[in-house]
């Protein structure tokens, strides 16, 4: 079964995407496209919903990638230089520099961990609290350079703290998660 993610986060991501890459147009053959475009991740991972990893396309380069070459060589590409203006992006904003790094950091990455979390719960109603500590301190260093585990776990306990929408609850095979609060209890 295909994967998706929210509509609210589409809604939020399209016009950083139109404005991003210049146009509403398909990323492979450049046609403007219509209602019936199709959100690609470039990486091929349904999972990596960062923006860096997503673009548009028209429904028939979409399924034309899936065994075309060149086509997976342009999304590869186009993600790499995604990644890479995302990196542009932060330095320009003086995200690496020693007095302003703590504050800048804090307003890439922390909204960052919500919408990961955030979409692990839309996707499977939870998510194993030990196993989204290590995927997001690994998101974080791949796309961030930063991301020790103690500053991941302060978001996720006060994403999780009593007035938060998420809590922390053992499930029956006694280990810790996160979901939406007073579902299981
Ligand atoms: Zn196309």
């Amino acid at each position: 079964m295909t994967k998706i993610f929210t509509h609210s986060l589409k809604q939020k991501d399209l016009p950083i995407i139109i404005h991003r890459d210049n146009g509403f147009n398909c990323l492979y053959c450049k046609e403007p496209l219509t209602g019936d475009y199709v959100w690609e991740h470039l990486n091929s991972n349904r999972q990596d919903n960062r923006i860096e990893n997503l673009a548009l396309a028209c429904q028939s380069c979409n399924i034309k990638k899936i065994t075309n070459y060149d086509l997976g060589l342009v999304a590869a590409e186009k993600l790499k230089q995604n990644e890479d203006a995302g990196l542009k992006y932060l330095e320009d904003h003086g995200a690496f520099e020693n007095n302003s790094s703590e504050i800048n950091i804090n307003q890439t990455m922390r909204p960052f961990v919500k919408r990961w979390i955030s979409e692990r719960i839309v996707m499977d109603g939870k998510v194993e609290l030990s196993e989204a500590i290590n995927c997001l301190v690994y998101l974080c260093q791949e796309n961030y350079s930063h991301g020790a585990e103690p500053t991941i776990r302060r978001y996720v306990k006060e994403m999780t703290c009593s007035v938060a929408e998420w809590q922390v609850v053992k499930d029956d095979k006694n280990k810790k998660i996160i979901c939406k609060r007073n579902v299981l209890n």
